[in-house]
């Protein structure tokens, strides 16, 4: 963490400076007639696009929301590797490390040979696969995961807060009007100001507002496809019981009496169960059964069965039916209009795909879709970026949550099936086969699968024999490293944070880089010297050198060996108002461990290679350290120069 670069300052240094007027943000005051940004809905996705718009004081943002007050019980636990990345980028990983649960083994339990009415263990497996991420798979409460959030919007420049007892009533778009062309009419429904209606102007709305968006509705769109048909309970609990595998991760499929997924919660004494129950008729909901607690206490003694449970008190229980369902796009632009106009509104999380918790993938795709949404916005509403950067958001995350949604299908109708009674039933599932499915998907659960399409932030992968690790289109996978300057061991990918910068990693060659002729010297003095370079072209004047694309270098040398003040000036750079050197600008294999950053990722140690970074932690190019033109053409396809 970097603080005191324009001055000391006492106190929390992960409480950012106030803007001027900061207070204008205080809770319980009217919303502003005209707005940036207009968030609707706090749930998980729209705190993740409230957080990372927070870093900048400049765009004026709202975030409203129909409660009263923060969640304080919330339903999604299950929070994926790839999740901990972003969070990471967001300075509270540890917090939630700390707090949570970590899903480190997963059990597989399945009928005892031929005593039907007992469940025996099948399988034992890692549930993460190892190097998958440097962080666990961890369950914590949705609501502590909005906790962090909301400090970090609390600690922002612009000490933004949610307001909260408002409800959507109505989004219009004006197509001709210039500026702030998306009206919104919103209900406050707190009992001091009930029945007032606000009307608000925004320049971009994100309908964050869930399963039945209003936002959604308003854009004429609705969730497509299947019905639901399998009802499931959930419930979390603190029991007492024999079950041996209360504290792991557990699949269990009964004979007859269906199935659970239990589900240890953080504290080391709550458990979540997920309680198969009936079929569900066509066009039945589960809401129709009238079922209560006892019913899902009942199901899971049944299921366990010879082993006993005891439940001395249900934390929170629900029921829901499980149907798989998404929109046609994620904004306002119709059929064939994508790139007659800039997409105006936008829809994320649970407003544009639902499925089922089990794989527990809904929480961690809605705020991956805000993740990839806020940059984009932040670059075009800071004039950074040409407006058309923001169709991609719809074309990257639309095939995502289309993937999801075709994986929830499977898994879901896996689960749900009753285990294989002999080899020629047809309809039952081998248990064997659901270990060996959840294994295969493990990298797509884990959020690490995630691969977006060639585009004009993703670019094709000519090069990528450079970085064979480092997919383009893929996250960032980090791996250990030393700071040369401190001689610091650290995670390469934890300098990516969420503050809408463009990441550039140039990996040095076998050459010996403080030389005078080496590439990277010479790719320096490019980035810091050229017309062409799009540091100069893209970053204006007066602000820090490193303000939109941060270069880092990664040498194979051991750190020991290395002299920093004879590579080039642009890793050491001059910032702030003082013209304080950065010293965290270069790195070294950590060569403690056996295989360095360069094994790791397979990244050429003779020729070394640029890895471009976009500010969602995805890789958006793999070049030569000596593609000085193809390196200004990629950011020439979307960005802006300033002046
Ligand atoms: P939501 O969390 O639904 O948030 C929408 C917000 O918008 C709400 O706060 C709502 O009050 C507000 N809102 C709605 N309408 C309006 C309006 N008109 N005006 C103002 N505000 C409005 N996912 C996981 O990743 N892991 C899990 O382990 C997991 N477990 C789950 C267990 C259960 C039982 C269920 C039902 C879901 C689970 N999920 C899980 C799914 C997860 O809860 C959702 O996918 C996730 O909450 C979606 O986030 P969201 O921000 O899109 O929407």
């Amino acid at each position: 963490m970097q603080f005191h670069l324009n001055g000391f300052r006492t106190g929390d240094p992960a409480i950012l400076e106030p803007l001027e007027g900061a207070e204008i943000d205080a809770a319980g005051a009217p919303l502003p007639d005209k707005v940036d940004v207009l968030i609707v809905g706090c749930g998980p996705a729209g705190l993740t696009l409230a957080a990372q718009l927070s870093a900048f004081p400049d765009i004026t943002t709202r975030i409203v929301e129909q409660k009263d007050g923060p969640l304080q019980l919330g339903q999604a636990d299950g929070v994926a590797c790839r999740t901990m990345e972003m969070f990471n980028a967001f300075d509270f990983a540890d917090r939630v490390m700390k707090e949570a649960y970590w899903v480190n083994e997963t059990t597989f339990w399945k009928p005892d040979g031929g005593a039907k009415n007992r469940i025996a263990r099948g399988g034992r497996i890692e549930d993460t696969e190892d190097g998958l991420s440097e962080f666990p798979h961890v369950i914590l409460n949705q609501a502590r995961v909005h906790d962090f959030y909301l400090d970090v919007m609390r600690r922002s420049p612009r000490r933004l807060q949610p307001d909260y007892s408002r409800r959507l009533m109505d989004v219009t778009i004006d197509e001709t009007a210039s500026d702030h062309p998306v009206t919104v009419w919103l209900e406050r429904i707190d009992a001091e100001h009930a029945g007032q209606v606000e009307v608000v102007k925004a320049r971009y709305v994100v309908g964050c507002d869930g399963a039945r968006s209003g936002v959604r509705k308003s854009l004429g769109q609705a969730l497509k496809g299947d019905s639901a048909n399998q009802a499931w309970g959930v419930m979390d609990v603190l029991a007492v019981t024999d079950f041996p595998d209360i504290r792991l991760k557990a699949a269990i499929h009964s004979a007859t009496e269906g199935s659970i997924l239990i589900i240890p919660r953080e504290g080391g004494y709550l458990v979540r169960l997920y309680i198969e129950l009936d079929k569900l008729n066509a066009d039945e909901r589960v809401a129709d059964r009238n079922l209560t607690a006892d019913t899902l206490v009942a199901a899971a003694k049944r299921i366990i069965h010879p082993y006993t449970l005891d439940v001395k008190e249900i934390a929170w229980w629900s029921f829901y039916d499980i149907g798989q369902r998404l929109t046609d796009r994620f904004d306002d632009i119709r059929g064939g209009g994508v790139g007659t106009r800039t997409p105006r509104v936008f829809i994320a999380g649970d407003a544009c795909h639902t499925h089922s918790p089990k794989a527990g993938q809904g929480m961690n795709v809605s705020m991956q879709d805000t993740f990839n949404l806020g940059w984009k916005l932040a670059a075009v509403l800071r004039g950074q970026a040409a407006p058309d950067l923001l169709d991609t958001y719809s074309a990257e995350r639309h095939a995502i949550a289309k993937e999801l949604i075709d994986f929830d299908r499977d898994f879901a109708r896996m689960f749900s099936a009753r285990p294989k009674e002999a080899d020629d039933d047809a309809e039952g599932i081998d248990p064997a086969e659901f270990q060996r499915y959840f294994v295969k998907q493990g990298r797509f659960t884990a959020g690490t699968a995630t691969r977006y399409r060639p585009s004009a932030i993703c670019a094709e992968p000519a090069h990528q024999r450079l970085a064979e690790g480092l997919p383009i289109g893929m996250r960032f996978h980090s791996a250990p490293v030393v700071r040369l300057a401190d001689a610091k061991p650290l995670q390469l990918g934890h300098v990516v944070k969420a503050d809408g910068r463009w990441r550039l990693f140039a990996f040095a060659g076998a050459e010996d880089p403080a030389a005078a002729g080496s590439t990277i010297r010479a790719l320096c003095d490019f980035l810091s010297e050229s017309p062409a370079s799009p540091i100069r072209r893209y970053t204006a004047s007066g602000e820090d050198i490193d303000s939109v694309i941060d270069v880092r270098a990664v040498f194979q040398n051991d750190h020991r060996t290395l002299a920093l003040d004879a590579l080039p000036p642009l890793l050491l750079p001059a910032k702030g108002r003082y013209g304080l050197r950065d010293y965290e600008k270069m790195f070294c294999a950590d060569l403690s461990g056996g295989k360095d950053i360069f094994d790791l990722r397979g990244i050429d140690r003779t020729n070394g290679c640029i890895v471009v970074v976009r500010p969602d932690q995805y890789v958006a190019h793999v070049l030569p350290l000596d593609a000085h033109r193809e390196l200004s053409a990629f950011f020439d396809g979307f960005m802006l120069p300033q002046g």
